[in-house]
C-alpha cells in the first residue's frame, strides 16, 4: 500500500510515427514495464500510471491538459524512449501546469556489445531523444526535475520518490484551506504577511473567523463526544492524577476535550486542514487550546500560534510530504540556548503547541499555569522529542516574494532531565555548526516559528520550492556563511528579474 495512495503520477513516453507500428508497440511495452517497476518501488509513495505512448502534438497536448484537470494527478514524468521531435511537445508543455520530472533512462541496462544492430539502436535512443526534449524544455523555460540513471537503480526510484512527495505537497498547497481564529499577535512582524499574495503564489486560502465561531462549535458538542475523548486521553497518555477521572482538576480536562471536539467539528465542516489561534484573542474560551492543538497536529492538521498562518500552512504541507514515514512534524520555535559544555544547542518548544508525532516516548497529560493570555491553566501534553536528523523550515514574506529557509539539524537528547519544564520540547544541534547556522538564519530573516520535521529532507524541500517558484535558502552541512551571503544576494537579483515589472 502506497502511503500517498490517493495521488498518482503519470508516466508519458514520447516517440514518433517514423518507426512503424511494431516499434511503437515495443515502446509501449517497455514503457509499461518501466512505469510498473517504478510503481512497485517502495521509495515512491504514489501510484505511477502509464499513459499511451504519445507521437503527435495533439496527443501530447491532450494528455497534458488531462493531467492539469485530474485532481489525483500530482505530476508528470516524461521519457523519450526513441526520438520524439520536440516541436511536437511545445503546445502540451506550454499548457502543462503540473510538476514535471524528466527521467533520462534507457530500457536496456546493458549494451549488447556482441549482438547490437540497427534495430537496437533505433529502439534505444533516449541518449539523444532526451537531449532533444531537454532542449525544448530549456527553450520554453519549463521548470522540471531531471533524474538520470537506469530505472531499476534504487537511487533513481528514491529521487523520483522525493519529487513525488514534493508534488503531493504542492498539490496540497494549491488546495489548502486555512482557518484563522483571531488575528496576528499585535506588533509581531514575521508572522504577518500578504495573504492575498499567498493565495496567488501558493494557492493557500486563509479565511478569518472570530473566536465566537469556535465557541458556537464548542457549544454544539455532545456530551458523548467529550466522554469518548476523555477515554482516549486516558488510554494514550500518562494522565496526571489531578486531571484523571475523579481528580480535583478533572473539569479542566473536560474543558480541553470540549475545545478539541469543537475545533475538529469546525475544521471538518469547513474543509480546513490548517488553523491558527492567538493567546491575545481567546474571548470566552475556557483556556488557551493546548492539548487540542497538539492532538489535531498529530492527526495531520497544520498549526501556527499567534496568528502565524504561513507556518501553519508549512506544517500541513510538510506533514503531507512526509506521509508514511515516522509522522514526525511539528510547529516549533527556537526558544533558548545552551552555550556550555556539549553545546551550543537549541532548546525548541512553545507555550504548549508541540506535536506529539515527534515525541520520543509516551507523552504525559498535565496542567500547569500559563503566565500569558489571562485564562485558567491550560492542559497540555509534555514530552521530549526523539533524536535523529531533521530539518527546521521557516516561510517568510519579504514584501516582493516568499522565502523558504531550511536548516538541517541533528536532534539530540537533553543533557539532563528537565523536571521543571512543563511543556513539550526538542533539543537540536544545527548544521554545519551553531554559529554558521544562526548567522545565516538571521541574515536570511528566518522566522522564530518553524516547522520541524524528521521525515522531510532537503531534496524534497528543494523540489517543492522549484514547483512553487519560491526562493529557497538552505543551511546544511556544506554551508559557509560567505557562500550563503553571496547566494542571498544572487537570489535577490534573480527573483527581482523573474518577478518582472
Ligand atoms: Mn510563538
Amino acid at each position: 500500500m502506497k502511503s500517498l495512495d490517493n495521488f498518482e503520477v503519470w508516466f508519458l513516453t514520447g516517440s514518433q510515427g517514423l518507426y512503424g507500428e511494431e516499434v511503437l508497440q515495443q515502446v509501449a511495452d517497455n514503457s509499461t514495464a518501466i512505469a510498473g517497476g517504478l510503481d512497485d518501488a517502495d521509495d515512491i509513495p504514489v501510484r505511477i500510471v502509464t499513459k499511451p505512448v504519445v507521437s503527435s502534438p495533439e496527443a501530447i497536448e491532450d494528455v497534458c491538459r488531462q493531467a492539469n484537470t485530474d485532481p489525483g494527478c500530482v505530476g508528470v514524468i516524461a521519457w523519450m524512449h526513441t526520438f520524439s521531435p520536440a516541436k511536437m511537445w511545445i503546445p502540451g508543455l506550454m499548457a502543462l501546469d503540473k510538476p514535471l520530472l524528466h527521467l533520462h533512462t534507457q530500457f536496456n541496462r546493458d549494451l549488447p556489445w556482441a549482438e547490437i544492430d540497427m534495430d537496437f539502436m533505433n529502439l534505444n535512443q533516449a541518449a539523444h531523444g532526451d537531449r532533444e526534449f531537454g532542449f525544448v524544455l530549456s527553450r520554453l523555460r519549463v521548470a522540471r526535475k531531471i533524474v538520470v540513471g537506469h530505472w531499476q537503480d534504487p537511487a533513481v526510484a528514491a529521487r523520483i520518490g522525493s519529487w513525488a512527495r514534493a508534488a503531493c505537497g504542492w498539490q496540497e498547497s494549491r488546495n489548502l484551506k486555512l482557518a484563522r481564529f483571531g488575528s496576528n499577535m499585535r506588533r509581531v512582524a514575521v508572522t504577518d504577511g500578504d495573504r492575498l499574495e499567498a493565495q496567488v503564489r501558493l494557492g493557500v486560502a486563509v479565511d478569518g473567523f472570530g473566536v465566537a465561531d469556535l465557541e458556537t462549535a464548542m457549544a454544539n458538542v455532545e456530551r458523548q463526544a467529550i466522554h469518548k475523548l476523555i477515554g482516549e486521553y486516558h488510554d494514550e497518555y500518562e494522565m496526571a492524577a489531578e486531571l484523571a477521572r475523579g481528580g480535583d482538576r478533572h473539569q479542566s480536562l473536560v474543558e480541553a476535550a470540549r475545545i478539541e471536539a469543537g475545533l475538529r467539528d469546525f475544521l471538518e465542516a469547513g474543509g480546513f486542514m490548517a488553523f491558527t489561534d492567538t493567546f491575545e484573542d481567546l474571548a470566552g474560551l475556557p483556556q488557551l487550546p493546548g492539548l487540542a492543538v497538539q492532538r489535531l497536529m498529530a492527526d495531520g492538521y497544520g498549526f501556527g500560534a499567534e496568528g502565524d498562518w504561513k507556518t501553519a500552512a508549512m506544517v500541513r504541507i510538510m506533514k503531507v510530504m512526509g506521509a508514511g514515514r515516522s509522522g514526525g512534524a511539528s510547529f516549533m520555535e527556537d526558544y533558548t540556548y545552551h552555550f556550555g559544555d556539549g553545546g551550543p544547542k537549541v532548546l525548541g518548544a512553545h507555550m504548549l503547541e508541540v506535536c506529539p508525532s515527534i515525541a520520543g516516548g509516551r507523552p504525559s497529560c498535565e496542567i500547569h499555569p500559563l503566565s500569558i493570555g489571562g485564562k485558567p491553566d491550560p492542559v497540555r501534553l509534555v514530552f521530549t522529542a526523539r533524536t535523529g536528523p531533521g530539518v527546521v523550515v521557516g516561510l517568510m514574506d519579504l514584501g516582493n516574494r516568499f522565502r523558504l529557509v531550511v536548516n538541517e539539524v541533528e536532534l539530540t537528547d537533553p543533557d539532563q532531565p528537565l523536571p521543571n519544564l512543563p511543556v513539550a520540547r526538542a533539543v537540536w544541534k544545527p548544521l554545519p555548526d551553531f554559529e554558521t547556522a544562526a548567522s545565516s538564519w538571521l541574515l536570511a530573516g528566518g522566522s522564530h516559528h518553524t516547522c520541524l520535521s524528521l521525515d522531510v529532507d532537503i531534496e524534497i524541500l528543494t523540489d517543492f520550492a522549484n514547483m512553487a517558484g519560491v526562493e529557497l535558502a538552505v543551511i546544511d552541512h556544506d554551508t559557509t556563511f560567505a557562500s550563503f551571503e553571496r547566494e542571498l544576494r544572487w537570489n535577490q537579483a534573480y527573483h527581482h528579474l523573474v518577478a518582472g515589472p
